[in-house]
């Protein structure tokens, strides 16, 4: 498969390069950025032969299968509806837009036209998060009472951009974080959150977006969930637990983009360490997308898995900002 990326990203140039090298036949043959001069360096650096800002070349490009969109968010409704009117596959990176609608008619369009449509949420890749899953769904834990999420980082000085002062481009740490985690919950739990109260702050980086907030969520089940992210805590590590009837699993160091941690099982029988897959997180989610693709599977995280995280972490905004409990709007 032939890759156009669009974006000259950090993510794409730490992770996503390599992981779609890591694939069998795939290659990158375009980088579009809105700068001809990041362009040229970016492909020089990476070793990528077509390059530019025209978006309609790369997409016009008969010899590109599939884009990857890792712009600044409020790009990725427009790149992606382009894209899908091309009749390319995409893999756009969270959060999937500025709004839920907008994200839904993203995977609307995709899903009328035929294409995989998949959301760059990594950490469902992981081989930690899919045991702990396994343990829950085989019944380990007994019924599920709480979850609690803990993902508080402290954002390194090269990403201290738009992410924590520009609203316009989708900055703040709930599109960038809760985001994920909200689509951990679903996936590790196996069920969407229904309504959310939550509290939002500046804790000393976000100017005029908030860069801490904390939030619970309802689940239909009756099992509560409580979440936290920050980009302002050095040394808080992230992680989640999974508290049921008949055991906790304590899953530590596992919110990171790498395949590292430690997930224990802890019931009457005593304390249990559980082993994983230490896969690369990426080069996973390029292989689900690329089976998806060859009509072998679906994505580790489709579309609406994207639209659904975004709907609850806009719920949490919404809730942080009104002081009411909301219901989470998914759009459907
Ligand atoms: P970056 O800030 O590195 O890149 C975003 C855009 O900023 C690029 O597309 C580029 O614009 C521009 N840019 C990058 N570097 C420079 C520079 N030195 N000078 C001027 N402009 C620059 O963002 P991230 O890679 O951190 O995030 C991109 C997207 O990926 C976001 O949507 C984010 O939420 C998501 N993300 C997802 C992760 C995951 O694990 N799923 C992890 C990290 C991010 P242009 O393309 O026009 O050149």
């Amino acid at each position: 498969m032939k890759w156009a990326l669009i974006g000259a990203s950090t993510i794409a140039a730490q992770y996503v390069i390599r992981a779609i090298r890591a694939q069998s036949g795939d290659e990158v043959v375009w980088l579009i950025s809105g700068d001809a001069g990041r362009a040229a360096a970016y492909a020089a650096e990476h070793g990528i032969v077509n390059h530019g800002t025209d978006l309609d070349a790369a997409l016009s490009d008969p010899a590109v299968d599939a884009v990857y969109i890792s712009t600044t968010n409020e790009k990725h409704f427009p790149q992606a509806m382009a894209a899908i009117a091309a009749g390319k596959h995409v893999l756009c990176e969270k959060p999937l837009a500025m709004t839920v609608d907008e994200a839904a008619r993203m995977v609307a369009a995709a899903e009328a036209a035929g294409l995989v449509f998949a959301t760059n949420h990594h950490l469902r890749c992981s081989g930690s998060h899919r045991a702990v899953r396994d343990l829950i769904a085989g019944g380990r834990i007994g019924r599920v009472l709480s979850m609690r999420l803990f993902h508080a980082v402290h954002l390194p000085p090269h990403l201290q951009g738009w992410r924590i002062n520009d609203a316009a481009a989708g900055g703040g740490v709930i599109p960038d974080i809760t985001v994920h985690d909200a689509d951990v919950a679903r996936f590790i739990l196996g069920e969407e959150p229904e309504t959310v109260v939550a509290q939002m702050a500046a804790s000393g980086m976000g100017q005029g977006v908030e860069d801490s907030a904390m939030s619970v969520w309802s689940m239909p089940s009756g099992a509560m969930v409580m979440s936290h992210e920050s980009f302002t805590h050095p040394f808080a590590g992230s992680g989640f637990e999974v508290h049921g009837t008949e055991g906790s699993i304590f899953a530590q160091g596992v919110m990171t983009q790498n395949p590292v941690g430690e997930v224990e099982l802890v019931s009457a029988a005593g304390r249990e360490a559980i082993p994983f897959p230490t896969h690369d997180l990426y080069t996973q989610g390029l292989a689900d997308f690329g089976a998806a693709v060859r009509g072998q599977g679906r994505p580790a995280a489709d579309g609406r898995d994207g639209v659904r995280s975004l709907a609850v972490a806009f719920a949490v905004r919404a809730a942080a900002q009104s002081g009411t409990r909301q219901i989470v709007n998914y759009g459907e």
